[in-house]
């Protein structure tokens, strides 16, 4: 579905990708994790062209990124950050609304049904005339995700979407994404939440310094058993 080839990026003078390789198939559930300013958010962000990469190539279903309509690109690649970033003059419902109708994606009538199912499978239907300050971090960001998901987007990436949440918001979030594995959707999700990235992933990378310096397709016995040396020391600080 997605594959990146020797992707660099550079802010002026400072190389932060040095050459990252990558592919994303239809149903994996990609984690990132690594050090901080390690690339994580700069790579995530690359894919759907919030940041201009500086050289190499992003293709998706084999098309090259650069030839593909910016707007038609994020439709089809969700993202997700860690500050919520609803629109906070707008209710949980015209939330919803925005993008499809924007687009012209869907019809009101459409757009409003699917948002209905989407706030009654993260039990806040009741919320939807409120607005983003009247609910709690782990609403907002479920909220964030299913807003995502009215563009019925193919691939979904999510920059450490738990990071800003208070502990007892994190589980109901991590659940939600642990729902949307479990239905197919495909995701890349940096994160520093091990146990999820160790149970939910089917692939991982660690990165450092601008480079993918391990990569897994077994997540669980890279945890238990990673190859190389800095991959040792991020874990041992992190677990
Ligand atoms: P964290 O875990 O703290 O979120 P990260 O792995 O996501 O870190 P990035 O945010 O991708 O790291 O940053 C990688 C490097 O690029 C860092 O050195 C950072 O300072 C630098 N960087 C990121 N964005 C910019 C920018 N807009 N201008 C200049 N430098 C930047
Ligand atoms: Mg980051």
């Amino acid at each position: 579905m997605l594959k990146v080839e020797n992707l660099r990026k550079s802010f002026k003078d400072k190389e932060v990708l040095k050459g990252i390789n990558l592919t994303i198939d239809k149903g994996d559930i990609l984690a990132i994790i690594g050090p901080s300013g390690s690339g994580k958010s700069t790579l995530l962000r690359s894919l759907n062209k919030l940041e201009e990469k500086s050289s190499g190539n992003i293709y998706f279903h084999d098309k090259n990124i650069d030839d593909l309509n910016i707007n038609k690109l994020r439709e089809e690649i969700g993202m997700v950050f860690q500050q919520f970033n609803l629109f906070s003059n707008m209710n949980i419902m015209d939330n919803l609304l925005a993008a499809p109708l924007n687009t012209g994606k869907m019809n009101r009538e459409n757009a409003e049904k699917k948002a209905l199912e989407l706030l009654e499978k993260i039990g806040l239907s009741d919320k939807k005339k409120s607005y983003p300050d009247e609910l709690s971090g782990g609403q907002k960001q479920r909220v964030a995700i299913i807003r995502a998901l009215m563009m019925e987007p193919e691939l979904m990436l999510f920059d450490e979407p738990t990071s800003a949440l208070d502990p007892e918001m994190v589980k109901d979030v991590l659940d939600l994404m642990k729902d949307l594995a479990e239905e197919g959707m495909t995701m890349a999700i940096v994160t520093h939440e091990m146990e999820f990235a160790k149970e939910v992933s089917n692939k991982i990378i660690i990165m450092d310094d601008g480079e993918i310096v391990e990569k897994s397709k077994n997540p669980k016995e890279f945890f238990n058993n990673p190859k190389e040396d800095r991959s040792k020391e991020f874990l041992s600080k992190v677990l």
